[in-house]
């Protein structure tokens, strides 16, 4: 019976292996029955960024935004679309394993609840290319723009994100340096992945390296001490 209800995310189960990684496979969390939710992880995988989630048709739409978003309006962020991730996600917190899609920590950054303006549209909106997002979460308050532009990868279309002016901009305040915390977990500090050891070359002992250039200078053996 569960099985009807569990969301099928084909991209997002393709790059998984549930065995391995502690992400949560698609289950049968239900849609909000209020407010859409959101989240933003805190991602530090092979770069550093922020994966913002908005609830919607079912499931997390994502972009993931190198430098994570901005209050100041006229600070437009990159948010490269991702595959849609599971309602299950918005409570993941951890690290995901080295060699597998996406390793290294994952905090979440922040998450609330969050409505289109006008109400109810953020699916239509995100087919528009253009989502108007009105957060509610512990540091993200008020309305953001996601803007869809021409450029990207097809499954990855280029987006930008900024504040609208909607009273709540504060073009001074850098909320990323200010609040790098989990908000769940008051973590600060994330660690990346490992590199993989094909691409970590071991490094010779220094004095390999040293006989290498310069010849030891060896004793000679000769039969009288020298004179003196
Ligand atoms: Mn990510």
């Amino acid at each position: 019976m569960d099985a009807q209800l569990r969301r099928k995310l084909p991209e997002y189960e393709a790059k998984r292996d549930f065995g391995i990684t502690p992400e949560p496979a698609p289950g049968t969390a239900k849609p909000s029955a209020e407010a859409p939710s959101f989240v933003v992880h805190k991602h530090d995988a092979t770069r550093l960024h922020y994966d913002v989630r908005l609830e919607m048709d079912g499931a997390l739409a994502s972009w993931s935004v190198p430098k994570g978003p901005s209050y100041d309006p006229a600070t437009k962020r990159l948010a490269v679309q991702t595959e849609d991730h599971p309602l299950e996600y918005g409570s993941f917190e951890g690290r995901i394993p080295d060699g597998e899609y996406g390793a290294g920590d994952s905090l979440i950054w922040d998450r609330g609840t969050v409505e289109s303006v006008p109400p109810g549209q953020l699916s239509q909106q995100r087919k528009k290319g253009h989502v108007v997002a009105d957060f509610h979460g512990s540091k993200l308050k008020g309305q953001w723009h996601l803007v869809r532009t021409h450029g990207g990868a097809p499954g990855k279309a280029q987006w930008l994100m900024f504040k609208a002016k909607d009273g709540t901009e504060k073009p001074d305040y850098d909320v990323v340096a200010e609040r790098p915390e989990s908000v769940v977990s008051g973590r600060v500090v994330t660690r990346g992945p490992e590199r993989s050891g094909k691409l970590r070359a071991p490094r010779p002992a220094p004095d390999v390296i040293l006989r290498s250039h310069l010849p030891p200078m060896l004793a000679t053996l000769v039969d009288e001490p020298p004179p003196g």
